[in-house]
């Protein structure tokens, strides 16, 4: 349920509340009697207002003549010992019923009345938000929208720029075709697969096209779907699904947006209980189920780094794949894909377009070609030229802009730069990860480009000088722009976040300065992969040993900036080169640098 309308039903128990009031003092009072002092009803009966009574022992109850006051209105009033009582009534001749009446039915109306209609209200919320969105009058009944196909058209013909990925996922349309053989054969069977990377590069696409590719039923639904306001329901839903997908083995099952249920549970003011709930109930049912019976989750995100460490454990989402924006050569194939369905001018050459659309995602390139059938249209040309494609761009670019920055030529120059920067210390510092490849393509707001690493092997431990070489392919960055332009920029910001981080935990966790010695100050150790941000307790120790562990912090950076500072100058010739090559090719390999080094480090 969004926001919007849990407002708007919080707004509809309101009204009723009010109208509960409203009944309560002005219709009640029509029912009930009024109550009047003894002394006022003697008077009433003195004056030959009355006209009936009936006398309990405790109250009298009785009714104005019709002329004395409105529609003969009741009264009430408490008996008080008065031996005149029955002498002065029969005097004015006032009807005497004695009869105890019994207001049973006053009371049950004056209460029933208000329940009935607020119970309505609440009913015609309920049936209101009922049709709304299945969700409320649903509960228990598993009402999570998943789509089923069961044959599905897409292909990996139909995905593009993204070669890598299909080439991981192969191996999962084997299994799916024929799991004997592959069990027989020792593989091991994938369960989880996790597709990270930016939205609208084409992760749903491809979890589709796997299915499409292995001929299997394709199960898909949102992790949003599973966030429910009953506790209970989500993990009722996540239950039915497996259900679902086990009797169609072999199939698979996608989760869109997968952080929206598998966001790192206890995080924040509001550890949503039922969100983790329904988490816990996947974990289940990931570990529960057999890979053999042949159900493959698939998931994707743009945010892993929210996720639960859980769900990334082994057995579960252990197998990652990255879906990135596409390079030019990407983009140019997409761009082909999608001009099959409309009439292209003979000789269009779409080259130009991939060329000029640097940080588009296959959404955009969809969305362009769309949008350049339709300027077709609308000039009343038959066929789509170069002309329409280049203003579509321009559209795209001027709704892109607000959400991604779009770079100018000398932001770019300096980008290329500065990644290459971390690439070459990366290179020419033994130990630290491998660099997978290098791009110029901005990706989501915060970075403009960026340098891949992965690390060659799972690590536990790292020595003091590991850390220091990572500290050193982090300002590796900014380094480089300070030799090439003489001047840094603001480009370095998270990088130099990062490496104070490292030397922080250098000193104050792990003992690493020889000045300090063997201390720990950090009492509160995070999680390792949450940043929570839990309140940081202040450390117990003295100003003075804030201010030697602030020095040392320093003494790490400075030592490690001057040591990049002299690989980079003697590499200068390298890093203008390779970031030429760069700027042309928006993304290059870790292999085409080293080829790069091997080539430009020889010439000179
Ligand atoms: P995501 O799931 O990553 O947000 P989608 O798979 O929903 O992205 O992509 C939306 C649409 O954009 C697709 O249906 C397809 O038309 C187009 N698209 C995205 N990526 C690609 C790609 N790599 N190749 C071809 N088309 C793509
Ligand atoms: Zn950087």
């Amino acid at each position: 349920m969004n926001p919007k309308q849990k407002q708007f039903s919080i707004w509809y128990i309101f009204i009723a509340l009010w109208a509960l009031m409203l009944f309560q003092i002005f219709v009640t009072p029509f029912f009930n009697p009024t109550e009047i002092p003894y002394s006022e009803f003697k008077a009433a009966v003195a004056a030959g207002k009355v006209e009936e009574v009936s006398v309990s022992p405790a109250v009298i109850h009785g009714r104005m003549k019709a002329d004395h006051a409105k529609e003969g209105r009741a009264f009430d009033t408490i008996r008080v010992e008065d031996p005149n009582l029955v002498r002065d009534l029969e005097a004015q001749h006032v009807k005497i019923t004695g009869v105890i009446e019994s207001t049973l039915v006053r009371d049950v109306l004056s209460w029933v009345v208000p329940i009935a209609l607020f119970a309505g209200f609440w009913l015609f919320l309920l049936r209101r938000m009922g049709q709304g969105q299945g969700g409320f009058m649903t509960v228990g009944r598993s009402k999570a929208k998943v789509y089923m196909e069961k044959e599905v058209k897409v292909s990996f013909a139909d995905v593009a720029g993204v070669d890598e990925a299909k080439q991981e996922l192969q191996e999962v349309i084997e299994f799916l075709k024929t799991p004997e053989k592959f069990t027989r054969l020792g593989g091991k069977i994938p369960k989880g697969i996790l597709l990270v990377g930016p939205s609208g590069t084409g992760k749903t696409l491809l979890a589709k096209a796997v299915a499409g590719e292995a001929g299997v039923p394709f199960f898909s639904t949102s992790g949003s779907e599973f966030v429910e306001m009953f506790v209970g329901v989500g993990a009722a839903r996540v239950r039915d699904l497996f259900l679902q997908a086990k009797e169609m083995a072999p199939c698979i099952i996608f989760i869109d947006e997968l952080d929206a249920l598998g966001k790192a549970r206890g995080v924040g003011p509001m550890a949503h209980e039922e969100r983790e709930q329904t988490l816990n109930q996947l974990l289940v049912e990931m570990d529960g189920f057999d890979p053999r019976v042949g159900v493959i989750l698939m998931a994707a995100t743009n945010r892993p780094e929210i996720l639960d460490p859980a769900l990334l454990r082994a057995g579960r989402f252990d197998r990652h794949v990255l879906v990135d924006r596409p390079d030019k050569i990407g983009r140019l194939e997409i761009l082909k894909i999608h001009a099959r369905s409309i009439p292209l001018a003979a000789e269009t050459d779409l080259d130009v377009i991939a060329a000029m659309t640097p940080g588009f995602v296959g959404a955009d390139l969809a969305n362009l070609i769309n949008e350049a059938a339709l300027l077709a249209v609308r000039r009343n040309k038959d066929v789509v030229g170069l002309s329409e494609l280049q203003e579509a761009v321009e559209r795209i670019i001027a709704g892109l802009e607000k959400k991604n920055r779009v770079l100018n030529p000398a932001e770019k120059e300096r980008v290329a730069h500065h990644e290459v920067g971390h690439a070459l210390m990366a290179l020419s510092i033994p130990g630290a990860d491998t660099v997978q490849k290098i791009s110029i393509i901005p990706r989501g707001i915060a970075a403009l480009g960026y340098t891949l690493q992965l690390p060659t092997e799972d690590r536990f431990l790292m020595t003091k000088s590991e850390l220091e070489n990572k500290i050193a392919v982090l300002l590796g960055g900014r380094v480089a722009e300070e030799v090439i332009y003489r001047e840094v920029s603001t480009g370095a910001q998270d990088d130099l976040m990062k490496a104070t981080d490292i030397a922080k935990s250098m000193v104050k966790v792990y003992g690493m300065s020889d000045k300090l010695g063997q201390i720990s100050f950090d009492r509160d150790r995070q999680p390792l992969f949450l940043q929570t941000g839990l309140p940081q307790t202040p450390g117990d120790y003295s100003e003075e040993t804030s201010r030697e562990i602030d020095c040392e912090i320093r003494r790490i950076i400075d030592e490690q900036y001057a040591r990049v500072r002299t690989l980079l100058h003697a590499q200068q010739h390298i890093l203008r080169e390779a970031a030429t090559v760069l700027l042309g090719k928006e993304t290059i390999t870790g292999e085409e640098l080293k080829a790069i080094i091997a080539q430009t480090g020889t010439r000179s």
